[in-house]
């Protein structure tokens, strides 16, 4: 069984882990990540979603954290603190900065970001082909209500997205296409998987590079989603403020209604929401939706396995 993943960083890679604990080894999962977060400093690319997916399912993320590396320390950046250099807002660990070099000097080499990331992977063996959404740089900017446009990471690290915004744009990706490899993962997958990651710059900005949301249309395999609004509130995270600047209530049925379902036009055949909102996912299913209430808080790998089987489960690709 094929499945693809459409992958942001600590929300994706959690649920990846557990489709791989529900799947493995019997299964092909490729993810399909978010690059819009990626960013120069220090003269190294860091590309924050593509790391998560890496050191989750490689085994050394900083599990309390969510993303990094465990056993962590800072010596570098503090250093370059005392040289009054560097963003102090912007954790960069030592054990981290060493992926960071790595994939910069492969990437000064001459390889595209797909091949740079294909070689760290040959490290971490993440049991996933790890694609980035596009080769090409593209970074997502906040629109300030002020006018002002951000990176993305600083609104959000810096700003813990406190900052009222109106929009999100991504800059490079008029010049993008999809990665190699990445509209062939959508268009020959038995089932493809939005996991809950969020639906605004993880998913959105995904779905944003062209020629993907016109793959998730017409591939053959089923679409399922998984709601990362948990009773009116992400579980980790700003994803309301993001959800509030593009004008979409923080509510599992409106993030639905947001996706759409493909017999409209949309992305999705079936939406798995918390038991939390029942009562969103009788609202759906009264409107033709495919959906089902489950527990959907990834609390340890078995759970987040059993929430896997539960959004296969909603098109019957359970294997
Ligand atoms: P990021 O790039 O690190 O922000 O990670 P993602 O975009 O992949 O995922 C972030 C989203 O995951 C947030 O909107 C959270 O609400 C959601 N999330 C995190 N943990 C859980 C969980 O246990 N259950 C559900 N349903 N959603 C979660
Ligand atoms: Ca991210």
């Amino acid at each position: 069984m094929k499945v693809t993943v459409l992958s942001g960083g600590v929300g994706g890679a959690r649920f990846t882990r557990g489709l791989l604990a529900l799947l493995a080894p019997s299964a092909e999962v490729t993810v399909v990540a978010n690059t819009g977060d990626d960013l120069w400093l220090h003269g190294v690319r860091v590309c924050p979603d593509l790391d998560t997916l890496m050191y989750t399912l490689g085994g050394a993320v900083h599990e309390d954290q969510g993303w990094g590396r465990r056993d962590e320390s800072r010596r570098v950046s503090d250093d370059l603190a005392a040289y009054g250099l560097g963003w102090e807002w912007f954790t960069l660990g030592d054990l981290d900065l060493a992926t960071h070099l790595a994939r910069t000097e492969l990437l000064r080499s001459g390889l595209p970001l797909s091949q740079v990331t294909a070689r760290l992977c040959e490290r971490w063996a993440p049991g996933v082909t790890l694609l980035p959404m596009s080769d090409q740089e593209v970074e997502t900017h906040v629109r300030l209500a002020d006018g002002r446009l951000i990176h993305f990471e600083e609104w959000w690290v810096r700003h813990r997205a406190a900052l009222p915004a109106v929009g999100f744009e991504q800059v490079g990706l008029a010049s993008a296409t999809a990665g190699p490899g990445v509209v062939e993962a959508l268009r020959d997958a038995d089932v493809v998987v939005l996991p809950p990651s969020n639906p605004v710059v993880s998913v959105g900005t995904i779905l944003a590079v062209p020629g993907i949301r016109d793959a998730l249309a017409t591939t053959a395999a089923p679409v399922v989603g998984v709601s990362p609004v948990v009773g009116g509130a992400p579980v980790r995270g700003m994803a309301d403020a993001c959800l509030t600047a593009i004008g979409v209530a923080t509510d599992a049925a409106a993030v639905a209604r947001h996706y759409g379902r493909r017999a409209e036009g949309g992305v999705l055949d079936g939406w798995l929401v918390d038991d939390a909102d029942a009562a969103a996912a009788d609202v759906l299913r009264a409107q033709g939706w495919t959906v089902r209430a489950a527990p959907t808080l990834m609390t340890d790998v078995p759970t987040t396995a059993a929430i896997a089987a539960a959004a296969l489960g909603l098109v019957d690709r359970l294997p």
